[in-house]
C-alpha cells in the first residue's frame, strides 16, 4: 500500500505554448481511491501517464510513500495503468492476457494456473480463460484488462476511464466491482473520469481539474455542500446562482434581503444551492420565500425539474413528481430557500 504525492506537477508538450497540465499537487492517501474528475482535455490522462512513468513531467516531482519514482522505469514503479480501451493482447487467451505479468516476472506455471483462476473468479468470468478477446464483449474484456491489473497485486491502480465504452447497465456493474475489489484489496487507486456521478459513487475523495489547474480536492459531499466557486457548482449540476453581497446573516439581492449561514463570509459573490433542495410552499409565510413563476417542466421518470423565474433570476428546481402534479407552465408558486441550503461562492 501506496501513499502518492504529486508535487508541483507541470506538463508542456513539445511545441505546444499551454501546459497540459499546470502544477499539480494532490496527496493521494494510502489504500483510498481518488478520483481525477474534469472534462475532456483537461490533463487527467497526461496525469496518469505521467504516474505510470510512460512520460516525463516537464516539473514537479511524483513520490511514492516519499521517495522520488521519477528515474524509476515504468515496470519497477509498482504501478499499473489499464486503460479506456483495454489493450488486451489479441492472439492470447484470457487466461494468457491475465497471466502476462507473473509470466514476464518468471512466476512458476502451477502458481500462475492458479492465480489467473483466481482472479477470473474475481472478475466473475470463471469459464472464459480459453477464449481470445474477440469473442468477449466490451464489458467482459474491460473485466479481463482489470484482472491483468490486479494480478501482479500493484501498489497503485490507475484507472483511465475504465466504463467509458460501457452500455449504462454493465457502467453500474463494473462500477460496483470496481469499488467492492479496490475496498477488499485495499489498493491506493487513481481513477480518471469527465463523470461527475461516477466520481460521487466511487471515490472517497475527487480532485476536480478544469484547464489543465486543480479547482478542488474534497470528500464528494463537499463539492455539493461548499463548491469552491461558479464553475465548480456548474460542474456539479447547480445552475442555480443569485449575485448580490453577504453581511451578518444577510444577503442584499435584486431579489430583496436573503438570510443566510452566520459563518458566510461578507462580501460579493453568487449564493447557490442544489436544485433538489428548493423547496415548494403553500403560502409564503416562511422565510426566504419567493414568488417564482413556472417557465418549464420537464418530467424525468423518478423526478421532476422546474425551471423557474424569480424576477431576473433563474433557477432550477428538482421535486418529487407528485409535488409538480397539477402544475401549469406560467403558473406563480412560492418556494423557499432555507438559510441552511445556501452557499456563497466567489
Ligand atoms: P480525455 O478525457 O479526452 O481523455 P484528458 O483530460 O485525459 O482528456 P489529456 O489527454 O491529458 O486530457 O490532454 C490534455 C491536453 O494535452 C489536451 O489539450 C491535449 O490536446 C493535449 N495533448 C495530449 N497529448 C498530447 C501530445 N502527445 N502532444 C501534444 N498535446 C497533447
Amino acid at each position: 500500500m501506496t501513499h502518492v504525492s504529486l508535487k508541483n506537477l507541470s506538463k508542456i508538450y513539445p511545441g505546444t505554448q499551454t501546459p497540459a497540465l499546470d502544477n499539480l499537487s494532490l496527496e493521494i492517501p494510502t489504500g483510498e481511491l481518488t478520483a481525477l474528475l474534469g472534462p475532456s482535455g483537461c490533463g487527467k490522462t497526461t496525469t496518469m501517464k505521467m504516474i505510470a512513468g510512460l512520460l516525463e513531467p516537464s516539473s514537479g516531482d511524483i513520490t511514492f510513500d516519499g521517495k522520488s519514482v521519477l528515474d524509476e522505469k515504468p515496470e519497477d514503479r509498482g504501478a499499473v495503468m489499464v486503460f479506456q480501451n483495454y489493450l488486451l493482447f489479441p492472439y492470447m487467451s484470457v487466461a494468457e492476457n491475465i497471466g502476462f505479468g507473473l509470466k514476464m516476472r518468471k512466476a512458476d506455471p502451477n502458481q500462475i494456473k492458479k492465480r489467473v483462476g483466481e482472479m477470473l473468479d474475481m472478475v466473475k468470468l470463471p469459464d472464459l480463460g480459453n477464449r481470445k478477446p474477440s469473442e468477449l464483449s466490451g464489458g467482459q474484456q474491460q473485466r479481463v484488462a482489470l484482472a491483468r491489473a490486479l494480478i501482479i497485486q500493484p501498489d497503485v491502480l490507475l484507472l483511465d476511464e475504465p466504463l467509458s465504452n460501457l452500455d449504462a447497465h454493465l457502467r453500474l456493474e463494473m462500477r460496483d466491482l470496481i469499488r467492492s475489489l479496490q475496498q477488499e484489496m485495499k489498493i491506493t487507486t487513481i481513477f480518471v473520469t469527465h463523470d461527475q456521478e461516477e466520481a460521487v459513487v466511487l471515490a472517497d475523495k475527487i480532485a476536480l481539474i478544469l484547464d489543465g489547474k486543480m479547482k478542488q480536492y474534497d470528500t464528494p459531499q463537499a463539492f455539493y455542500d461548499a463548491p469552491i466557486d461558479e464553475a465548480t457548482a456548474r460542474f456539479f449540476g447547480s445552475q442555480n446562482f443569485i449575485h448580490g453581497s453577504a453581511k451578518d446573516g444577510i444577503f442584499e439581492s435584486s431579489l430583496g434581503k436573503i438570510s443566510i449561514p452566520k459563518n458566510i463570509k461578507a462580501g460579493q459573490g453568487a449564493l447557490t444551492f442544489r436544485p433538489e433542495n428548493v423547496q415548494i410552499q403553500q403560502d409564503g409565510s416562511k422565510e426566504n420565500t419567493f414568488t417564482a413563476s413556472v417557465d418549464n417542466i420537464i418530467y424525468l421518470g423518478t423526478q421532476t425539474r422546474l425551471k423557474l423565474k424569480l424576477s431576473d433570476v433563474e433557477i432550477d428546481a428538482i421535486v418529487n413528481p407528485r409535488e409538480a402534479q397539477g402544475l401549469s407552465i406560467g403558473e406563480q408558486i412560492n418556494i423557499c430557500l432555507p438559510a441552511e441550503i445556501l452557499w456563497k461562492v466567489g
